[in-house]
């Protein structure tokens, strides 16, 4: 075997054993090979000793826009509307290859130095993002956004961004990389675009990822214009027939919306700090997970959140939807755990990872638990969801390569990326 991790607890999220107070894990090619509290008999390449700390799987981001992270704090405290048209668009407009390709890999030591083995994207410059994203060794699901209205759709440039990012990406390092369809929203597309973008998906198979319902007036402004919510024009538009949906923020779906992303295997990425920051409105979490809907959580793009660790979003929403409903039990930290592990892995299509199990991909972060906010461990999960935060990984690993440990990346040069998000 390559790495045997020694004397862990591990949060596994196996519903047969979701934790082992002292157990090995062992990794080879890749794959977790041993899970148990008996030590295995076969030699280990590299030994590491963790005791104190704690494994689990690696979060998985359900949406955002990795190279945002260059707009990390450029404008806070204003309406969306602002927000967009004097900041946002604008800054945009001037990126460039160099600048997205900086701003990604920055995006992307954030998120593995922080715990996140795997990103669910949509944006413009796709190429360079995905040659960052091969290169850094993180797992993505990456999207060309498109926006749509009444242009011929095969003459569109985000079209063949589209098809080219699919022939070059798609299943590309042995399926780490996979490619999504996306239709941007709404409320920036018309029919026709919907319905082309969501005939490309259902052709190779691929998710579709749509922002949708995020505020109240995207969301009222549809049902004024066709008497329907998104979800249902979506629904009548025949864009899920065949095609499994992400769709993003949800902060306004009714329980019909509910019944027909469960109806099409779809899920939801929320993303609660970014719909708060914004006051686009809360998403109703918990009555979405007893409608049967995958729920997953996404931090969004750093311009609206304005960092990517997982650790906060799971901590907000396990408090959160107490506070507002004033109950105690609406939802607890091991459902909170779930969203960013096995219902994020089922979010992307993934059936290899959100697990430790034997025969999953080593997808495995490492908190140390010997820091003051974690001792004492009367409950391994208790600490991870309301005492971690994102700094108290030490280690991350996706398919059984390190990628980061003890503050140093092995596959990005950390020093030009943040030169290059500065330039
Ligand atoms: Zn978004």
């Amino acid at each position: 075997m390559d790495i045997l991790f020694e004397n862990a607890k591990v949060i596994t999220m196996d519903e047969a054993a979701p934790y082992l107070e002292n157990a090995y894990v062992a990794v080879k090619g890749g794959k977790i090979v041993y899970i148990g509290e008996a030590a295995p008999q076969e030699q280990a390449k590299r030994r590491i000793d963790a005791r104190g700390k704690l494994l689990m799987p690696g979060l998985i981001n359900g949406h955002t826009h990795v190279p945002m992270t260059l707009f990390r704090g450029l404008s806070d405290d204003c309406e969306l509307d602002v927000w967009l048209r004097e900041h946002i668009w604008p800054a945009e407009d001037k990126l460039t290859s160099e600048s997205v390709r900086a701003g990604t890999e920055l995006s992307i030591a954030e998120m593995l130095a922080s715990g996140t083995t795997s990103f669910s994207d949509s944006y413009f410059f796709v190429e360079d993002i995905a040659e960052v994203v091969q290169t850094s060794g993180i797992k993505a699901n990456l999207s060309r956004s498109i926006i749509g209205n009444g242009e011929d759709f095969e003459n569109m440039p985000s079209v063949s961004e589209m098809r080219e990012l699919f022939s070059r990406f798609h299943m590309a390092e042995g399926g780490r990389i996979r490619v999504d369809a996306s239709i941007h929203a709404e409320y920036t597309t018309e029919t026709k675009c919907r319905m082309k973008v969501a005939e490309f998906a259902k052709e190779n198979n691929l998710i579709l990822q749509i922002h949708t319902s995020e505020s109240k007036s995207e969301h009222e402004n549809c049902i004024t214009r066709y008497r329907k919510t998104p979800t249902e024009l979506f629904l009548s538009e025949g864009l899920f027939d065949g095609v499994r949906p992400l769709l993003a923020h949800c902060c306004y779906i009714t329980e019909h919306d509910m019944d027909i992303i469960k109806a099409h295997g779809g899920s939801v990425a929320s993303c609660v700090i970014s719909n708060l920051k914004l006051a686009s409105g809360i998403p109703d979490l918990p009555l979405m997970l007893e409608n049967g809907v995958n729920v997953s959580l996404g931090t969004d793009s750093v311009a609206s959140n304005n960092n990517t660790d997982m650790f906060e979003e799971i901590k907000l929403v396990a408090t959160l939807y107490k506070g507002i409903s004033l109950n105690p039990t609406a939802m607890d930290a091991l459902t909170a755990l779930c969203l960013a592990t096995v219902n994020g892995a089922r979010a992307q299509g993934r059936d290899d990872c959100g697990i430790l199990k034997e025969g999953y991909d080593a997808d495995i972060i490492m908190l140390d638990f010997d820091r003051p906010h974690l001792v004492p461990c009367h409950n391994a999960i208790s600490n991870t969801v309301y005492s971690a935060h994102g700094s108290d990984v030490v280690l991350t690993m996706v398919r059984g390569e390190i990628l980061y440990e003890n503050g140093e990346f092995k596959t990005i040069d950390i020093e030009r990326a943040k030169r290059g998000v500065m330039a």
